[in-house]
């Protein structure tokens, strides 16, 4: 009791120098001694809620502290209906897991598809929701009475799988998300590395074809230009001259079509290049692979392996792992519950 007394007292102090950035290290204190109690006594009466706002479905789950889905929602997101819309519905979702558990909840962590500026409780930029600058935190605590935090889709799946999948062991862990684009993220001593200016890990934007298609970012040959499931549907455009899935490609690969097979084999090699790169850049003791592109199993192959073997520097050979993601279709939600779980030092 007594720190929290005197980080309530450094805080007033600090609020009238207008000290904000120590503020915040200060609030950071404040929580962890707050939550120190909550580890003395049984964390079974607590939750947290993770929300994963797509551009296609928001799902949302209580969650507990050992990562186990208490309930869960998904519904679609509706993005045409506008910003306001969407997070009325979040806060709804809300609502509606605080009234399915006798739980207390800790906070709601929502994890967004681009930039987020947790400390401001901002949406940076999400162009898959068409957001802007929105202040996303001030809307949804006023909405339900919750503290909120924010984080990029792609560090709460990785976090989700460091904390709560196979990767907790690892001293630097590497995650990888294989949807329509790809995400990445990288947990370094315990800690997800997010660099000085938030950017974190993008290696869906390492070039690993020159001369390849044009990506979203305007390169050339970026590693999501080829991997991705879009990569995928557009190789399948030009290859087969057909519409189809990354789903359906793989499908037709498995029944024997030739041209699909050379799709899924060119999938294959563009991986293990990339996944390769990665290794030889930050030397990770384990790498996990989810999204939707990763449920195919046909993926983690024999030639995959091989491949990365073949590309890795001497001295790493064989020692980095690289399997699917354990967590699945709920890693993002079960990932943004984390920060309140990792803040109190539960996990
Ligand atoms: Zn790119």
């Amino acid at each position: 009791m007594l720190y929290i007394y005197i980080t309530i007292i450094l805080q007033i102090r600090l609020l009238k120098r207008g000290k904000l950035y120590n503020m915040v290290v200060v609030n950071k204190i404040i929580h962890s001694q707050i939550f120190s109690f909550f580890s003395e006594e049984s964390m079974e009466n607590y939750a947290a809620i993770g929300i994963d706002a797509g551009g296609t479905n928001i799902k949302a789950g209580l969650v507990d502290a050992q990562g186990n889905l208490l309930s869960v929602q998904v519904v679609p997101t509706r993005k045409e209906q506008g910003s306001e819309q969407v997070l009325a519905l979040i806060g709804e979702m809300i609502a509606s897991l605080c009234a399915s558990s006798a739980r207390k909840v800790l906070g709601v962590s929502v994890a967004l598809p681009g930039g987020v500026d947790d400390q401001a409780g901002k949406c940076l930029y999400c162009p898959n929701l068409g957001w802007k600058e929105l202040p996303v935190r001030e809307i949804l605590t006023a909405l339900t009475g919750l503290s909120v935090r924010l984080v990029n889709d792609a560090n709460a799946a990785c976090l989700g799988e460091y904390f709560y999948g196979k990767g907790r062991q690892a001293r630097a862990f590497l995650s990888i998300t294989l949807g329509t684009g790809i995400g990445s993220a990288l947990v370094l001593q315990n800690q997800l590395y997010t660099g000085p200016f938030g950017a974190g890990v993008e290696a869906g934007h390492m070039v690993v074809e020159p001369a390849g298609a044009l990506c979203n970012c305007g390169r050339r040959g970026c590693w999501e230009t080829i991997v991705s499931a879009s990569g995928i549907v557009r190789r399948a455009k030009e290859k087969m001259h057909k519409e189809l899935s990354a789903k359906e490609v793989f499908q037709l690969a498995r029944e024997g079509d030739p041209q699909a097979q050379a799709i899924v084999e060119e999938t294959i090699f563009y991986l293990a290049i990339g996944l390769a790169n990665l290794i030889n850049l930050f030397s990770p003791e384990e790498i996990r692979i989810g999204g939707g592109v990763a449920q195919a199993e046909e993926l983690f192959s024999k030639e995959l392996y091989a491949r990365v073997e073949e590309n890795v520097y001497p001295t790493l050979k064989g020692k980095v792992k690289i399997e699917q993601s354990s967590l699945g279709y709920y890693s993002g939600i079960i990932g943004a519950s984390t920060l309140w779980f990792h803040d109190i030092n539960i996990i």
